[in-house]
């Protein structure tokens, strides 16, 4: 059975990196009908926030992926320090005292710092009456030092991976006041909680060699490893929030009004794509596509628009989110869309319950030229309320000669037809443009801007019939 596992640590908030990684994770899972574990890293205790666990819980459970089951690292300390103590009763660790912090891993001329010499060398004897006199001591692994041995391992994406012994330092297990390392914390909870396949960022490559050397040495077997291409700004630097501000926090693209698989579908292509280089995939089709031998190698590039808003975001993302807005089925739209509206304070409870029906139908044509779920509460404001802004060319499309008189006309003859649907509306305003001597053009841009202040939008005669004769008349007339 495949498991796999993310370790966020709740150090920061939930970014799009450790969402992506998190993706890959559980795309790779489930598509082999695996587990995927969310193990919180909290090991670092002095750094841990609860508003960046809360973050990072939110994020995840946003992206609507869910996992099995949930761990914290910190809670599982004790077998972390029995590990640590079967490395050093089987040789596979030491203790070392140094004392000077600053010089303990001073590099030799040239040569990267490897170990203290004194420290590896002394008798067990020694170390144990050392450490039972209460000296402070940090808990190192043995790296092997055979030479020209070293570790190897076939990475799933980066395929055959090796790092010589001599390039590999005796890495701490146990900090001095008795805390576990990552290395440590990581590998024994990878061992314990059967993780077959750790993915994760190829910035984890170097720890990963040793996390198979403690793994033997803890006698187990180690999972497979799979290392996902680095996250790069526009400027080809590492996505950071001190570069890149916003853009690369998940909160940003759900406030912005993304769909969670619209954002999935995102992140998927960062660093991924189907065979057939398709782009607008659901969660089933990413499922049924996803290789993680089809990962890329090469660095992903998350592009952003011009500026440093936190709205610029990449326009593909946008772009896909718009796809799969049109997409999906318009009941599963709509309580993402009620979101949206009650962000923009536009909710009312009829919307669910007596005008649902009209709800539904009016989202499955306002949604064509939409993108982003936000702007259900701002461009199709007028659709939701009363109280709207004419702007921009839509005030010009009303200013022109005559429009407004026009209107009124055609709110007279309007509240007097039979049906009203979309031919009829369409009839009155072709007629009383044949009538008046103008062009249509001029009514049906009218009159779209005194009844929705956008210049743009559904066809002009079915916006007549989602607002309904009431409100399409009295708007007519108020304009
Ligand atoms: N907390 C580590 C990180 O976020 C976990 C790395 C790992 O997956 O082992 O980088």
């Amino acid at each position: 059975m495949v498991r796999v596992r993310f370790a966020p640590s709740p150090t920061g908030f939930l970014h799009i990196g450790g969402a992506r990684t998190y993706v890959f994770n559980w795309l790779f899972a489930r598509s082999e009908g695996g587990q995927v574990l969310l193990r919180v890293d909290d090991t670092d205790v002095g750094r841990n926030t609860e508003a960046s666990l809360r973050s990072i819980m939110d994020g995840l459970a946003w992206l609507d992926l869910p996992w099995d089951e949930r761990h914290f690292q910190s809670e599982r300390r004790p077998l972390h320090v029995q590990a640590a103590e079967a490395l050093l009763a089987s040789g596979n660790a030491y203790r070392d005292f140094t004392k000077d912090l600053g010089r303990r891993e001073e590099a030799g001329a040239g040569a990267p710092w490897l170990f203290n010499p004194g420290m590896r060398e002394m008798s067990a004897e020694e170390s144990a009456r050392r450490a039972s006199a209460g000296e402070p001591f940090v808990v190192r692994f043995r790296v092997p030092r055979e030479l020209p041995g070293g570790v190897a391992f076939r990475d799933l994406v980066l395929r055959k991976q090796f790092r010589r012994y001599a390039d590999i330092e005796d890495f701490a297990l146990l900090r001095s006041n008795g805390q576990p390392t990552y290395h440590l914390a990581s590998s024994v909870d990878d061992r314990d909680l059967q993780i077959t396949h750790v993915i994760r960022g190829q910035d984890h490559v170097a720890n990963t060699f040793k996390h198979i050397l403690l793994l033997k040495g803890l006698g187990s077997a180690p999972p497979r490893f799979g290392h996902l291409p680095l996250l790069l700004g526009p400027d080809g630097s590492k996505l950071s929030k001190r570069r890149h501000g916003a853009l690369v926090s998940v909160s940003n693209y759900r406030d912005m009004g993304f769909l969670p698989v619209g954002f999935v579908n995102y992140l998927s292509l960062l660093g991924w794509s189907p065979k057939d280089n398709r782009e607008v995939l659901s969660v089933d089709a990413m499922l049924a596509a996803f290789r993680i031998g089809n990962v890329l190698r090469t660095n992903a590039t998350v592009r952003f628009g011009s500026g440093r808003q936190a709205s610029d975001v990449d326009p593909k993302a946008v772009w896909l989110n718009g796809q799969h807005l049109r997409k999906m089925p318009v009941e599963e739209l709509v309580p993402h869309v009620e979101g949206a509206l009650r962000s923009a304070g536009l909710w009312t409870d009829d919307l669910g319950g007596s005008r649902k029906e009209w709800f539904v139908a009016a989202l499955a044509d306002l949604r064509s030229r939409m993108n982003l779920l936000s702007e259900f509460g701002t461009r199709c404001r007028a659709y939701f309320s009363d109280d709207f802004e004419v702007q921009g060319k839509a005030r010009a499309n009303l200013a022109k000669d005559g429009v407004k008189a026009m209107l009124r006309t055609l709110a007279d003859r309007l509240e007097l037809v039979g049906a009203f649907d979309e031919a009829t509306v369409e009839a009155e305003i072709r007629g009383l443009a044949a009538d008046l001597g103008v062009k249509a053009g001029l009514l049906i841009n009218g009159s779209r801007a005194a009844l929705t202040g956008q210049p743009v939008g559904p066809s002009a005669f079915r916006v007549f019939t989602i607002l309904g004769r009431d409100r399409a008349v009295r708007r007519l007339r108020a304009a």
